[in-house]
């Protein structure tokens, strides 16, 4: 994602892609050779009177076609995060096998195990474990995967509609970007 979606994602939900750091920790991440560009360039930038440090290692690991999609989700997950007293924050978010990935964690904890896996001392069968979460968790999961769905047929290039290619790297294209990414890298 380039520069000026990555830093408008980060300004718009700080809580969710900014996480905690000092400036000279920003320095040094930005000087990472792995990292894109646009995340570099945004690594120290104010937010909130705070050095802007990406919560995901690698930023926003997708194409720009994606951003009004994720700035969607962020809307919702937000709007779910503040009713239910939750703070979610990305930890990952990435294309894989062509559609999106998102990967949230939660800076509180959220799940109590109920239930150990292992032999059930009262029916002597073995038990798959079991685990409760704060009420909000699961409804804010069934948005990224409703995100993640919505993604397979939205172009990764612009936005516009587009549909899951699969002959060499998986990648949702509309018409007009595949034959672009075609013609640059010399396929017919
Ligand atoms: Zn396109």
């Amino acid at each position: 994602m380039n520069y000026e979606n990555t830093l408008a994602l980060c300004r718009d939900f700080p809580s969710l892609y900014v996480k905690e750091a000092t400036k000279e920790e920003c320095e040094r991440r930005s000087q990472c050779e792995f990292l894109s560009e646009a995340s570099r360039k945004v690594m120290g930038l104010s937010v909130n009177g705070e050095p802007l440090m990406l919560a995901m290692q690698w930023g926003f690991e997708c194409g720009d076609g994606w951003f009004d999609l994720i700035h969607r989700l962020s809307v919702d997950i937000a709007e779910h995060a503040q009713t239910y007293g939750l703070h979610p924050y990305a930890s990952q978010v990435k294309e894989k096998f062509g559609s999106l990935r998102f990967h949230m964690q939660f800076r509180e904890k959220v799940a109590t195990v109920i239930q150990e896996c292992g032999i059930d001392p009262q029916t002597g069968r073995w038990a798959n474990g079991e685990v409760e979460y704060l009420p909000g968790v699961k409804e804010i999961r069934a948005l990224l995967r409703h995100a993640e769905e919505a993604s397979a047929s939205i172009c990764e290039g612009c936005g516009a509609p587009g549909s899951l290619i699969t002959d060499g790297w998986h990648h949702v294209h509309c018409a007009q970007c595949e034959a672009e990414y075609r013609r640059k890298r010399g396929v017919t």
